[in-house]
Protein backbone atom coordinates (compact mmCIF):
# COMPACT_ATOMS: atom_id res chain seq x y z
CA UNK A 1 0.00 0.00 0.00
CA UNK A 2 1.39 3.55 -1.01
CA UNK A 3 0.11 6.68 1.37
CA UNK A 4 0.62 10.01 -0.89
CA UNK A 5 -0.22 13.32 0.79
CA UNK A 6 -2.02 16.52 0.01
CA UNK A 7 0.26 19.41 0.73
CA UNK A 8 -2.33 21.95 0.59
CA UNK A 9 -2.28 23.69 4.28
CA UNK A 10 -1.03 20.81 6.49
CA UNK A 11 2.52 19.22 4.61
CA UNK A 12 0.70 15.20 5.69
CA UNK A 13 -2.19 15.07 5.35
CA UNK A 14 -3.96 13.25 2.89
CA UNK A 15 -7.36 14.47 0.90
CA UNK A 16 -10.53 12.51 1.78
CA UNK A 17 -10.70 11.49 -1.77
CA UNK A 18 -7.37 10.08 -2.22
CA UNK A 19 -8.01 8.30 1.20
CA UNK A 20 -10.81 6.61 0.04
CA UNK A 21 -8.99 5.49 -3.41
CA UNK A 22 -6.18 4.21 -1.08
CA UNK A 23 -9.04 2.11 0.69
CA UNK A 24 -10.68 1.02 -2.19
CA UNK A 25 -7.97 -0.22 -4.45
CA UNK A 26 -6.95 -2.93 -2.35
CA UNK A 27 -10.15 -4.36 -1.15
CA UNK A 28 -11.55 -7.42 -3.10
CA UNK A 29 -15.38 -9.28 -2.81
CA UNK A 30 -15.28 -11.96 -0.68
CA UNK A 31 -15.62 -15.60 -2.00
CA UNK A 32 -18.47 -18.11 -0.18
CA UNK A 33 -22.27 -18.38 -1.20
CA UNK A 34 -25.15 -19.55 -0.44
CA UNK A 35 -28.56 -20.64 -1.41
CA UNK A 36 -31.59 -18.91 0.02
CA UNK A 37 -35.02 -18.64 0.04
CA UNK A 38 -36.28 -15.37 -1.69
CA UNK A 39 -37.94 -13.61 2.01
CA UNK A 40 -34.34 -14.73 3.85
CA UNK A 41 -32.27 -13.00 0.79
CA UNK A 42 -33.96 -9.87 1.55
CA UNK A 43 -30.92 -6.86 2.06
CA UNK A 44 -28.32 -9.68 0.56
CA UNK A 45 -26.34 -9.55 -2.17
CA UNK A 46 -26.81 -11.34 -5.41
CA UNK A 47 -24.35 -13.42 -6.18
CA UNK A 48 -25.27 -14.82 -9.74
CA UNK A 49 -27.53 -12.50 -12.73
CA UNK A 50 -30.70 -13.98 -12.44
CA UNK A 51 -32.71 -15.05 -15.30
CA UNK A 52 -36.65 -15.29 -15.97
CA UNK A 53 -37.73 -18.50 -17.23
CA UNK A 54 -41.48 -16.62 -18.45
CA UNK A 55 -42.68 -14.08 -20.50
CA UNK A 56 -44.15 -11.38 -18.03
CA UNK A 57 -47.03 -11.28 -18.56
CA UNK A 58 -47.28 -15.02 -19.87
CA UNK A 59 -49.83 -14.45 -21.80
CA UNK A 60 -52.00 -11.49 -24.01
CA UNK A 61 -54.29 -9.92 -22.08
CA UNK A 62 -56.55 -6.95 -21.66
CA UNK A 63 -55.60 -3.48 -20.01
CA UNK A 64 -59.26 -2.10 -20.31
CA UNK A 65 -62.84 -3.73 -19.30
CA UNK A 66 -64.64 -3.78 -22.56
CA UNK A 67 -64.45 -6.57 -25.71
CA UNK A 68 -62.60 -8.18 -27.39
CA UNK A 69 -62.52 -7.84 -31.09
CA UNK A 70 -60.71 -8.65 -34.65
CA UNK A 71 -58.73 -5.59 -35.98
CA UNK A 72 -59.81 -7.13 -39.51
CA UNK A 73 -63.09 -5.98 -38.20
CA UNK A 74 -62.89 -2.44 -37.24
CA UNK A 75 -64.52 0.10 -39.49
CA UNK A 76 -62.36 2.34 -41.41
CA UNK A 77 -65.72 4.74 -41.95
CA UNK A 78 -69.38 4.65 -40.26
CA UNK A 79 -69.87 1.90 -37.74
CA UNK A 80 -69.30 -2.29 -37.35
CA UNK A 81 -72.09 -4.32 -35.83
CA UNK A 82 -70.00 -7.65 -33.93
CA UNK A 83 -72.25 -9.98 -32.53
CA UNK A 84 -71.49 -11.08 -28.49
CA UNK A 85 -70.48 -14.73 -28.04
CA UNK A 86 -68.42 -15.36 -25.13
CA UNK A 87 -66.72 -13.64 -22.07
CA UNK A 88 -63.29 -13.97 -20.86
CA UNK A 89 -62.72 -13.00 -16.80
CA UNK A 90 -59.47 -12.75 -15.27
CA UNK A 91 -58.52 -16.68 -14.31
CA UNK A 92 -61.53 -17.69 -16.48
CA UNK A 93 -60.29 -17.58 -20.02
CA UNK A 94 -62.70 -17.52 -23.20
CA UNK A 95 -63.51 -21.18 -24.62
CA UNK A 96 -64.69 -19.86 -28.06
CA UNK A 97 -62.37 -19.24 -30.99
CA UNK A 98 -63.63 -15.76 -32.05
CA UNK A 99 -64.89 -15.66 -35.78
CA UNK A 100 -65.65 -12.66 -38.19
CA UNK A 101 -68.08 -10.21 -37.12
CA UNK A 102 -68.06 -11.51 -33.78
CA UNK A 103 -67.04 -10.12 -30.07
CA UNK A 104 -66.57 -11.10 -26.68
CA UNK A 105 -67.08 -9.47 -23.65
CA UNK A 106 -63.47 -9.33 -21.64
CA UNK A 107 -62.28 -7.51 -18.58
CA UNK A 108 -58.90 -6.44 -17.14
CA UNK A 109 -56.08 -8.89 -17.38
CA UNK A 110 -58.20 -12.03 -19.19
CA UNK A 111 -56.67 -13.76 -21.83
CA UNK A 112 -57.30 -12.36 -25.22
CA UNK A 113 -59.67 -14.53 -26.93
CA UNK A 114 -58.49 -16.72 -29.68
CA UNK A 115 -58.92 -14.72 -32.87
CA UNK A 116 -59.09 -11.43 -31.25
CA UNK A 117 -56.23 -9.60 -30.90
CA UNK A 118 -58.17 -5.56 -29.74
CA UNK A 119 -60.14 -4.15 -27.00
CA UNK A 120 -62.81 -1.63 -27.51
CA UNK A 121 -63.30 0.17 -23.93
CA UNK A 122 -66.64 -0.59 -22.61
CA UNK A 123 -67.23 2.94 -22.73
CA UNK A 124 -67.00 3.33 -26.30
CA UNK A 125 -69.85 0.29 -27.55
CA UNK A 126 -73.52 0.65 -27.96
CA UNK A 127 -74.96 -2.22 -26.57
CA UNK A 128 -78.09 -3.40 -28.32
CA UNK A 129 -78.64 -7.36 -27.01
CA UNK A 130 -76.23 -10.01 -28.01
CA UNK A 131 -74.34 -6.88 -30.36
CA UNK A 132 -72.66 -4.39 -30.05
CA UNK A 133 -71.62 -1.53 -32.12
CA UNK A 134 -67.99 0.23 -32.68
CA UNK A 135 -67.07 3.12 -34.18
CA UNK A 136 -64.19 4.43 -36.81
CA UNK A 137 -61.88 5.82 -33.80
CA UNK A 138 -60.14 2.25 -32.93
CA UNK A 139 -56.84 0.66 -33.98
CA UNK A 140 -56.18 -2.46 -34.13
CA UNK A 141 -53.42 -3.58 -31.41
CA UNK A 142 -55.02 -1.35 -28.94
CA UNK A 143 -55.70 -2.18 -25.16
CA UNK A 144 -54.06 -5.12 -25.46
CA UNK A 145 -50.69 -5.74 -22.93
CA UNK A 146 -48.46 -8.07 -25.17
CA UNK A 147 -47.11 -11.74 -23.62
CA UNK A 148 -43.18 -10.50 -22.32
CA UNK A 149 -44.15 -7.35 -22.21
CA UNK A 150 -42.47 -6.91 -19.16
CA UNK A 151 -39.94 -9.76 -19.05
CA UNK A 152 -38.91 -12.20 -21.63
CA UNK A 153 -37.73 -15.47 -21.19
CA UNK A 154 -34.10 -15.81 -20.91
CA UNK A 155 -33.71 -11.86 -19.68
CA UNK A 156 -31.86 -10.63 -17.05
CA UNK A 157 -33.84 -9.19 -14.12
CA UNK A 158 -31.61 -8.79 -11.66
CA UNK A 159 -27.68 -8.52 -11.59
CA UNK A 160 -25.27 -9.98 -9.43
CA UNK A 161 -24.12 -7.88 -6.85
CA UNK A 162 -27.86 -6.16 -6.23
CA UNK A 163 -28.68 -5.46 -2.88
CA UNK A 164 -32.46 -7.13 -2.52
CA UNK A 165 -35.23 -5.33 -2.06
CA UNK A 166 -38.63 -6.00 -1.11
CA UNK A 167 -39.48 -5.13 -4.64
CA UNK A 168 -37.12 -7.11 -5.71
CA UNK A 169 -38.01 -10.42 -3.72
CA UNK A 170 -41.14 -9.69 -5.27
CA UNK A 171 -40.46 -9.27 -8.05
CA UNK A 172 -38.65 -13.15 -7.87
CA UNK A 173 -41.47 -14.45 -6.81
CA UNK A 174 -43.70 -12.72 -9.65
CA UNK A 175 -41.01 -15.16 -12.01
CA UNK A 176 -42.00 -17.91 -9.61
CA UNK A 177 -37.99 -18.35 -8.65
CA UNK A 178 -38.47 -19.52 -4.75
CA UNK A 179 -34.56 -19.54 -4.35
CA UNK A 180 -31.56 -17.45 -4.99
CA UNK A 181 -27.47 -17.33 -5.15
CA UNK A 182 -26.68 -14.33 -2.64
CA UNK A 183 -23.10 -13.85 -1.18
CA UNK A 184 -22.12 -14.67 2.84
CA UNK A 185 -22.51 -12.50 4.87
CA UNK A 186 -19.40 -10.45 6.29
CA UNK A 187 -17.81 -11.01 9.71
CA UNK A 188 -17.20 -7.79 11.24
CA UNK A 189 -15.43 -7.89 14.33
CA UNK A 190 -14.69 -4.87 16.13
CA UNK A 191 -13.83 -3.79 19.91
CA UNK A 192 -13.08 0.08 21.79
CA UNK A 193 -9.95 1.01 23.17
CA UNK A 194 -9.39 3.36 26.06
CA UNK A 195 -8.16 3.13 30.10
CA UNK A 196 -11.25 5.66 30.38
CA UNK A 197 -14.39 3.65 28.98
CA UNK A 198 -16.73 2.16 30.77
CA UNK A 199 -18.81 -0.84 29.52
CA UNK A 200 -23.03 0.33 29.72
CA UNK A 201 -24.46 -1.83 32.77
CA UNK A 202 -21.76 -1.05 34.71
CA UNK A 203 -20.11 1.64 37.16
CA UNK A 204 -18.17 4.21 35.82
CA UNK A 205 -15.06 5.11 38.19
CA UNK A 206 -13.59 8.66 38.52
CA UNK A 207 -12.30 9.67 35.25
CA UNK A 208 -14.18 7.05 33.33
CA UNK A 209 -16.92 7.57 30.55
CA UNK A 210 -19.13 4.98 28.86
CA UNK A 211 -18.23 3.50 25.84
CA UNK A 212 -20.52 4.31 23.30
CA UNK A 213 -18.61 3.23 20.12
CA UNK A 214 -19.46 -0.23 20.10
CA UNK A 215 -23.11 0.82 19.91
CA UNK A 216 -23.28 3.32 17.21
CA UNK A 217 -20.83 0.65 15.28
CA UNK A 218 -23.32 -1.86 15.83
CA UNK A 219 -25.84 0.33 14.81
CA UNK A 220 -24.15 1.23 11.62
CA UNK A 221 -23.21 -2.46 10.98
CA UNK A 222 -26.37 -4.11 11.73
CA UNK A 223 -28.26 -2.03 8.95
CA UNK A 224 -25.69 -3.17 6.61
CA UNK A 225 -26.04 -6.73 7.23
CA UNK A 226 -23.03 -7.98 8.18
CA UNK A 227 -22.75 -10.87 10.63
CA UNK A 228 -21.29 -8.66 14.32
CA UNK A 229 -18.27 -9.97 16.53
CA UNK A 230 -18.12 -7.33 19.48
CA UNK A 231 -15.66 -7.98 21.34
CA UNK A 232 -16.05 -5.39 23.86
CA UNK A 233 -13.53 -2.86 25.46
CA UNK A 234 -9.41 -3.42 25.48
CA UNK A 235 -7.47 -1.59 27.52
CA UNK A 236 -4.67 0.86 26.05
CA UNK A 237 -1.85 -2.15 27.03
CA UNK A 238 -0.07 -3.21 23.75
CA UNK A 239 0.05 -7.01 24.95
CA UNK A 240 -4.34 -6.81 25.18
CA UNK A 241 -4.36 -4.89 21.97
CA UNK A 242 -2.06 -7.29 20.17
CA UNK A 243 -4.38 -10.11 21.73
CA UNK A 244 -7.58 -8.91 20.38
CA UNK A 245 -5.95 -8.39 16.66
CA UNK A 246 -4.88 -11.68 16.69
CA UNK A 247 -8.21 -13.32 18.09
CA UNK A 248 -10.48 -10.89 16.06
CA UNK A 249 -8.09 -11.82 12.95
CA UNK A 250 -8.11 -15.25 13.36
CA UNK A 251 -11.83 -15.55 12.11
CA UNK A 252 -13.48 -12.32 10.50
CA UNK A 253 -13.27 -10.64 7.39
CA UNK A 254 -12.98 -6.85 8.75
CA UNK A 255 -11.86 -5.73 12.41
CA UNK A 256 -12.47 -2.24 13.05
CA UNK A 257 -11.20 -0.60 16.41
CA UNK A 258 -12.04 3.02 17.94
CA UNK A 259 -9.70 4.70 19.77
CA UNK A 260 -5.80 5.31 20.08
CA UNK A 261 -4.77 5.79 16.87
CA UNK A 262 -3.57 9.74 17.25
CA UNK A 263 -0.33 9.90 18.28
CA UNK A 264 -1.14 9.99 22.49
CA UNK A 265 0.44 8.34 24.21
CA UNK A 266 -1.24 5.52 25.05
CA UNK A 267 -2.43 5.18 20.85
CA UNK A 268 -1.11 1.94 20.56
CA UNK A 269 -3.35 0.74 17.45
CA UNK A 270 -1.23 1.57 14.65
CA UNK A 271 1.81 0.55 15.94
CA UNK A 272 0.60 -2.94 16.80
CA UNK A 273 -0.81 -3.22 13.62
CA UNK A 274 2.71 -2.19 12.23
CA UNK A 275 4.07 -5.68 14.25
CA UNK A 276 1.09 -8.03 12.83
CA UNK A 277 0.92 -6.96 9.98
CA UNK A 278 0.28 -3.87 6.94
CA UNK A 279 -0.21 -0.33 7.71
CA UNK A 280 -1.54 2.87 6.35
CA UNK A 281 -1.77 5.68 8.98
CA UNK A 282 -3.38 8.83 7.56
CA UNK A 283 -3.97 12.15 8.97
CA UNK A 284 -7.20 12.87 6.75
CA UNK A 285 -7.96 16.51 5.84
CA UNK A 286 -11.07 16.06 7.10
CA UNK A 287 -13.18 17.54 10.05
CA UNK A 288 -14.05 15.68 12.32
CA UNK A 289 -12.28 12.52 12.11
CA UNK A 290 -8.55 12.90 10.90
CA UNK A 291 -6.36 10.25 11.99
CA UNK A 292 -7.62 6.77 10.29
CA UNK A 293 -5.59 3.45 9.88
CA UNK A 294 -6.39 0.97 7.65
CA UNK A 295 -4.49 -2.21 6.90
CA UNK A 296 -4.30 -5.61 6.94
CA UNK A 297 -3.96 -8.42 9.65
CA UNK A 298 -3.36 -12.23 8.60
CA UNK A 299 -6.05 -11.41 5.93
CA UNK A 300 -8.75 -9.35 7.64
CA UNK A 301 -9.40 -5.80 6.17
CA UNK A 302 -8.23 -3.68 9.16
CA UNK A 303 -9.97 -0.14 10.28
CA UNK A 304 -8.54 2.04 13.29
CA UNK A 305 -11.63 4.84 13.72
CA UNK A 306 -10.67 7.47 15.71
CA UNK A 307 -11.93 7.39 19.24
CA UNK A 308 -14.16 10.89 19.53
CA UNK A 309 -17.66 9.47 19.17
CA UNK A 310 -18.61 11.35 15.93
CA UNK A 311 -15.09 10.80 14.42
CA UNK A 312 -15.83 7.43 14.58
CA UNK A 313 -19.08 7.92 13.14
CA UNK A 314 -18.26 9.97 10.12
CA UNK A 315 -15.35 8.13 9.20
CA UNK A 316 -17.14 4.53 9.02
CA UNK A 317 -19.82 6.71 6.97
CA UNK A 318 -16.95 8.10 4.78
CA UNK A 319 -14.47 5.35 4.76
CA UNK A 320 -16.06 2.03 5.97
CA UNK A 321 -19.28 1.56 4.82
CA UNK A 322 -18.75 1.74 0.93
CA UNK A 323 -15.44 -0.89 2.10
CA UNK A 324 -17.54 -3.19 3.43
CA UNK A 325 -20.16 -2.94 0.86
CA UNK A 326 -17.55 -3.61 -2.23
CA UNK A 327 -16.53 -6.41 0.52
CA UNK A 328 -19.84 -7.83 0.55
CA UNK A 329 -19.89 -7.73 -3.18
CA UNK A 330 -22.15 -5.22 -3.66
CA UNK A 331 -22.28 -3.22 -6.63
CA UNK A 332 -23.40 0.51 -7.00
CA UNK A 333 -22.53 2.12 -3.67
CA UNK A 334 -21.56 5.68 -4.48
CA UNK A 335 -23.39 7.76 -2.00
CA UNK A 336 -26.30 9.88 -3.08
CA UNK A 337 -25.35 13.82 -2.59
CA UNK A 338 -27.25 16.89 -4.10
CA UNK A 339 -27.25 20.48 -3.51
CA UNK A 340 -29.77 22.53 -1.26
CA UNK A 341 -29.56 25.80 0.22
CA UNK A 342 -28.58 25.93 3.78
CA UNK A 343 -30.66 28.29 6.34
CA UNK A 344 -28.26 28.84 8.96
CA UNK A 345 -24.90 30.22 8.51
CA UNK A 346 -21.99 27.90 9.11
CA UNK A 347 -18.39 27.74 10.73
CA UNK A 348 -15.47 26.67 9.09
CA UNK A 349 -11.97 27.45 7.89
CA UNK A 350 -10.14 26.68 4.75
CA UNK A 351 -7.61 23.38 4.84
CA UNK A 352 -9.86 20.35 5.90
CA UNK A 353 -13.16 18.92 4.07
CA UNK A 354 -15.77 18.96 6.99
CA UNK A 355 -18.82 16.96 7.02
CA UNK A 356 -21.20 18.97 9.47
CA UNK A 357 -24.30 17.49 10.80
CA UNK A 358 -27.20 18.58 9.32
CA UNK A 359 -31.06 18.36 9.70
CA UNK A 360 -32.50 18.27 6.24
CA UNK A 361 -36.35 18.80 5.62
CA UNK A 362 -39.30 20.39 3.61
CA UNK A 363 -39.21 23.80 3.84
CA UNK A 364 -41.66 26.20 2.24
CA UNK A 365 -43.44 25.36 -0.81
CA UNK A 366 -42.46 21.88 -0.58
CA UNK A 367 -38.37 22.66 -1.67
CA UNK A 368 -35.67 20.75 0.45
CA UNK A 369 -33.61 22.79 3.11
CA UNK A 370 -30.58 21.99 5.38
CA UNK A 371 -29.80 23.60 8.63
CA UNK A 372 -27.21 22.27 11.38
CA UNK A 373 -28.11 20.40 14.17
CA UNK A 374 -26.30 22.94 16.90
CA UNK A 375 -22.84 21.89 18.04
CA UNK A 376 -20.51 20.27 15.49
CA UNK A 377 -17.68 19.26 18.29
CA UNK A 378 -16.31 16.10 17.52
CA UNK A 379 -17.25 14.61 21.01
CA UNK A 380 -20.75 16.07 20.64
CA UNK A 381 -23.22 12.64 19.66
CA UNK A 382 -25.88 14.55 20.44
CA UNK A 383 -26.47 16.99 17.46
CA UNK A 384 -25.10 13.66 15.38
CA UNK A 385 -28.27 11.87 16.94
CA UNK A 386 -30.88 15.18 15.98
CA UNK A 387 -28.66 15.33 11.97
CA UNK A 388 -30.16 13.20 9.32
CA UNK A 389 -27.70 14.18 6.70
CA UNK A 390 -23.79 15.27 6.74
CA UNK A 391 -23.27 19.07 5.28
CA UNK A 392 -20.21 18.09 3.03
CA UNK A 393 -18.19 21.61 3.11
CA UNK A 394 -15.08 21.41 0.30
CA UNK A 395 -11.52 21.10 2.03
CA UNK A 396 -10.68 25.03 0.27
CA UNK A 397 -14.38 26.50 1.63
CA UNK A 398 -14.56 29.10 4.47
CA UNK A 399 -17.47 30.34 6.66
CA UNK A 400 -20.85 29.75 5.03
CA UNK A 401 -23.87 32.63 4.78
CA UNK A 402 -26.99 31.62 5.36
CA UNK A 403 -29.09 30.91 2.40
CA UNK A 404 -26.11 29.75 0.55
CA UNK A 405 -26.08 26.11 -1.15
CA UNK A 406 -24.33 23.55 0.53
CA UNK A 407 -23.51 19.67 -0.47
CA UNK A 408 -25.43 17.44 1.63
CA UNK A 409 -25.19 13.55 1.78
CA UNK A 410 -28.43 11.79 3.86
CA UNK A 411 -27.63 8.79 6.41
CA UNK A 412 -30.91 8.86 7.85
CA UNK A 413 -34.25 9.47 6.36
CA UNK A 414 -38.03 8.43 7.35
P1 LIG B 1 -8.63 8.56 21.32
O1 LIG B 1 -8.88 8.50 19.85
O2 LIG B 1 -8.42 7.24 21.93
O3 LIG B 1 -7.55 9.54 21.64
O4 LIG B 1 -9.96 9.15 21.95
C1 LIG B 1 -10.42 10.44 21.64
C2 LIG B 1 -11.59 10.84 22.50
O5 LIG B 1 -12.67 9.96 22.31
C3 LIG B 1 -11.30 10.76 24.00
O6 LIG B 1 -11.94 11.84 24.63
C4 LIG B 1 -11.90 9.45 24.42
O7 LIG B 1 -12.25 9.41 25.78
C5 LIG B 1 -13.12 9.36 23.50
N1 LIG B 1 -13.45 7.96 23.26
C6 LIG B 1 -12.61 7.01 22.83
N2 LIG B 1 -13.25 5.84 22.69
C7 LIG B 1 -14.53 6.06 23.03
C8 LIG B 1 -15.69 5.23 23.08
N3 LIG B 1 -15.63 3.94 22.74
N4 LIG B 1 -16.86 5.78 23.46
C9 LIG B 1 -16.92 7.09 23.79
N5 LIG B 1 -15.86 7.92 23.75
C10 LIG B 1 -14.68 7.43 23.38
MG1 LIG C 1 -7.79 6.47 23.69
Amino acid sequence: MKTTTCDNHEPNFLRVEEALHNIEQNLKPIRGEEQLAIRSALDRILAEDVLSQINVPPYNNSAMDGYAVRGADLPTKDKAVLTLVGSSLAGRPCVEAIQAEQCARIFTGAVIPAGTDTVIMQEHVEKQGDTIIIGAEHKPGQHVRPLGEDIAVGQVVLKAGKRLSPADIGLLASLGIPEVKVKRRLRVAFFSTGDELCAVGEVPQSGQIYDSNRYTLYGMLNRLGVDIIDMGIVLDKPEDIENAFLLAASNNDAIITSGGVSVGEADYVTDTLRRLGEVNFWKVAMKPGKPLTYGKVQGAVFFGLPGNPVSAMVTFYQFVQSALQRMMGQESVTPIRFTVPCISPLKKSPGRMEFQRGILQTGEQGHLVVRSSGKQGSGILSSMSQANCFIILPLECGKVAAGSDVLVEPFELG
